[in-house]
């Protein structure tokens, strides 16, 4: 398997053990109620697979944010253990316990038997997750004999929950299936991938995206620089960008990208026209905007780029026709919005009928192919954003590098 030599699931015999899975349950909710569930359905194969092994599965995850103690009521994973009880089919028990692993969890874990399944509280309700410091590491590895990290949404940090307890649980310390099938899909089209390769990067900011489009640059035949990190690279080829997202800090390093496709031959496709708005919409999916199609090199002084033009439609979309493995991260535009949502759609519909691998690369591209319907049209959806950015930058991920090699 392309860029993984890691011990899986496959690979240990958990009947009768405690098994503790980290997930990536880190799923948006809206006044208590999951919006969207796919984090979950993801989840499945490795629960099930460990349930049908006769394991005590243990199951963690963190979710959203918290700051302060008000944060918590908000962010419990209660909601989670109702919504996978349903889709397993099988009663998920929910350890709330403030403490994660305190008396509570610990007593629900002693009353476990064979194939049960629960659910702990949060991890984040504990600040040293995120530090991967050594006391919470050691509660969580207390109450496992085996460890299996199948969150690839968080392979990129070095938390307790991914990183820290492997150093604490005796027993083997593996990967699940998603993170296997993440790492695969991921893997095989930057290293070997079916040619023409087409990467397409998006959304809002140069700086987030430096390393994967020098990286990205070196793998694929076709490099594509749409949404409101286009503006830097239009202003790096001369234009005035009027009140466009620009990153000034960033030009020359768009300089030195666009010299280094010319150096090595690739194709490097940025947007020739733009969808212009006096501002920024506010409310944000205000569809009364007015908006007005220019090109790249007509930008007037009091306006922005808030999507790509028709013209630029036609050259992204024709590049993907023909491609036939194609990485894409990032919106065209302010998708949000309907009226500015028409890039994004219109590349996500040439994804979705192109002859080809395809991959969304998590964030908000994810987001906006479930949104408009183009779900079960692509070969591979990453549950994971940021870590598919890093992997793509070609960083070895902590949460992967800390599961166990295959022997
Ligand atoms: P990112 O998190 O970097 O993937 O950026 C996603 C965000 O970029 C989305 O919320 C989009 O609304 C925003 N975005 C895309 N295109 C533009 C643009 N031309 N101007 C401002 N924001 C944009």
């Amino acid at each position: 398997m392309a860029g993984l030599n890691k011990k899986s699931v496959d690979d240990i015999n958990v009947k009768g053990l405690r098994v503790l899975c980290r997930c990536d349950f880190n799923v948006p909710l809206k006044d208590g109620k999951i919006t969207d569930d796919n984090r979950i359905v993801a989840a499945l194969p490795t629960i099930k697979k460990l349930v049908a092994d006769g394991g005590k599965v243990i199951l963690c995850s963190h979710l959203g944010k918290i700051k302060t103690e008000e944060d918590k009521p908000s962010k419990t994973l209660a909601p989670v253990a109702k919504r996978l009880s349903e889709l397993l089919g099988k009663e998920v028990k929910f350890a709330a316990d403030p403490e994660v692993v305190g008396p509570n969890a610990r007593a629900a874990v002693a009353a476990m038997q064979d194939g049960d399944v629960i659910l702990l509280e949060n991890t984040r309700y504990r600040a040293e997750e995120t530090k991967n410091g050594d006391a919470f590491s050691q509660d969580l590895a207390s109450i496992a004999d085996v460890f299996v990290n199948d969150a690839f949404g968080t392979a990129h940090r070095a938390h307790c929950s991914n990183v820290g307890v492997t150093k604490f649980v005796k027993g083997p310390h593996v990967v699940g299936y998603l993170m296997e099938k993440e790492i695969k899909f991921l893997g095989q089209a930057v290293e070997n991938p079916v040619r023409p390769f087409v990467a397409i990067l998006g959304g809002a900011k140069v700086a987030d995206k430096l390393n994967v489009i020098s990286n990205l640059l070196e793998k694929c035949d076709t490099l594509i620089i749409g949404g409101g990190m286009a503006y830097t690279f239009a202003k790096a080829q001369g234009y005035e960008v009027g009140t466009s997202l620009v990153d000034d800090t960033k030009v020359d390093y768009c300089k030195e990208m666009i010299e280094k496709a010319k150096k090595l031959g690739k194709n490097l496709y940025l947007p020739v026209d733009a969808v212009t708005t006096e501002k920024f919409p506010d409310p944000i999916d205000d569809a009364t905007i007015e908006t007005k199609v220019v090109d790249i090199d007509k930008i007037p002084a009091d306006r922005m780029g808030v999507d790509i033009g028709p013209k630029t439609i036609e050259l992204f979309t024709g590049a993907v026709k023909s491609a036939k493995t194609v990485v894409w991260n990032g919106p065209m535009g302010v998708f949000e919005n309907p009226v500015l949502a028409k890039g994004t759609r219109s590349v996500a519909q040439a994804l979705a009928d192109a002859d080809a691998t395809t991959i969304i690369g998590g964030g908000d591209s994810a987001a906006a192919a479930n949104q408009m319907g183009f779900h079960d049209k692509m070969t591979h959806i990453s549950t994971g954003g940021g870590a598919s950015l890093e992997f793509l930058e070609g960083k070895e991920l902590p949460g992967v590098a800390a599961a166990d090699d295959k022997d």
